[in-house]
């Protein structure tokens, strides 16, 4: 049974006011890269873990509006601590999606519990933006698949417990979904995330030193993994990350006006500036627009609706521009000041700018848009 509208109206209550802790903190473990456990933990005791779990299962079964306006929430609240949520939502509803009664007793029910924490492992350094079309590929021998090789960029590395990851396992055309435990033999990671931005999401390289799962680790069996990857993966990362931009650019927004309203400088204050009016304005409207395309995506994919696709990889373009159009208005807007620790502008500014080269990237999802709108194939 879809979620109630209720029932949703309380969930995001509810993650409004986790995020109002989670921004009190946000700046100090930022300062200090710190994985945001304290954060995930508050997440995971207010059942927000379980979102996009069934509730037959402990979850609270959330749909994709849900999923964005929660998302918005936690973004504000501090983007590392958004990408980290976001990751373990994706990776949680791929699992979820076909879980054999089994999968779904010894990952799902612990993870609505808020027990275990899950990411997904998809990009590879080689294939870059193309996460859809990675290059591991793992040798099914005796009944195992063994796998070698590293996959790139995993939020969460180190951190989470499940990692679900893209590979070529079987004979089947299609690609296909395993998931690793961490201290599955041959698990391990390597470096330290260094980015200028989302410091805490510890995104680092996952080793694959011949790990050798059954096939009782595969999601939806062989060859099912492409089909997941457009149909839930997507759709889940493109509505969550959208949203937790709008939640980044809705924060920059909040502190530039109240920076503006009490700096006086030369007898008045800036808010009293036509063009600090007009700039705060500017960047409200552009925060509105991107809001309400992410909420008519969210709800025609709930629908689905047939022309949901194009508005669902438009709302990510549309709220990763945003921010970085917003965060760098709120740099300018608040002058010196800003491009200090004194504000967390330029924290905005920073995490602001992970969204657009996530993958699928702008570049990328700019040229799907257009051959949908021309009849085109996608690939
Ligand atoms: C903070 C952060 C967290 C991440 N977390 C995860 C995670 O948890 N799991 C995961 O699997 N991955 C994760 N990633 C990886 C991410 O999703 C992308 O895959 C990765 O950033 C893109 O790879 P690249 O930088 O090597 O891009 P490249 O492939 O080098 O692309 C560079 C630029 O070229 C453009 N480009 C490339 N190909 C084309 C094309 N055909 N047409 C037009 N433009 C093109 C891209 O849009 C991009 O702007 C994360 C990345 C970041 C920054």
């Amino acid at each position: 049974m879809p979620m109630t509208a209720e029932d949703r109206d309380a969930l995001v209550e509810r993650a409004w006011s986790i995020a109002e802790g989670i921004h009190a903190t946000a700046s100090e473990l930022d300062a200090q890269r710190a994985f945001p456990a304290p954060h995930l933990e508050a997440l995971a005791d207010a059942g927000l873990l379980g979102l996009m779990i069934s509730p037959d299962l402990g979850g609270k079964g959330g749909d994709l509006l849900g999923l964005a306006l929660i998302c918005e929430a936690i973004g504000w609240g501090a983007g590392s601590t958004g990408l980290c949520y976001l990751m373990h939502l994706c990776g949680t509803a791929v699992i979820a999606a076909k879980a054999t009664d089994a999968q779904a007793d010894r990952w799902l029910k612990p993870a609505a519990a808020g027990d275990i924490l899950a990411t997904l492992a998809f990009s590879e350094r080689t294939t870059g933006a193309h996460f859809y079309m990675p290059e591991i590929s793992a040798q099914a021998a005796k009944g195992a698949f063994r796998l070698v090789g590293k996959k790139s960029f995993v939020t969460s590395g180190g951190h989470a417990d499940l990692y679900p990851v893209l590979v070529n396992a079987s004979e089947e055309a299609g690609l296909d979904i395993l998931v690793l435990e961490a201290d599955d033999p041959g698990v391990s990671f390597q470096g330290s995330w260094e980015g200028i931005g989302m410091t805490g999401n510890s995104s680092v390289q996952l080793v694959l030193d011949e790990v050798k799962v059954g096939p009782d680790r595969l999601i939806g069996g062989e060859g099912a993994g492409q089909e997941l990857v457009f149909n839930v993966v997507a759709p889940t990362f493109l509505i969550g990350i959208a949203g937790i931009n709008v939640g980044i650019a809705q924060a920059a927004l909040d502190d530039t006006i109240e920076h503006v309203k009490t700096r006086k400088n030369a007898g008045g204050t800036l808010a009293e500036l036509p063009t600090m009016q007009t700039e705060i304005a500017e960047m409200t409207l552009i925060t509105e627009q991107a809001r309400a395309l992410l909420a008519s995506a969210a709800k025609a994919a709930d629908a689905g609706d047939e022309a949901a696709l194009p508005l669902v990889m438009q709302s990510k373009i549309a709220a990763t521009e945003a921010v970085i159009a917003v965060t760098g208005r709120a740099m300018e807007a608040c002058g010196g000041i800003a491009y200090s620790r004194a504000l967390p502008i330029e924290r905005y500014w920073r995490d602001g700018r992970a969204g657009s080269v996530m993958a699928p990237t702008n570049e990328v999802l700019k040229q799907w848009v257009g051959k949908l709108a021309t009849g085109l194939p996608l690939f």
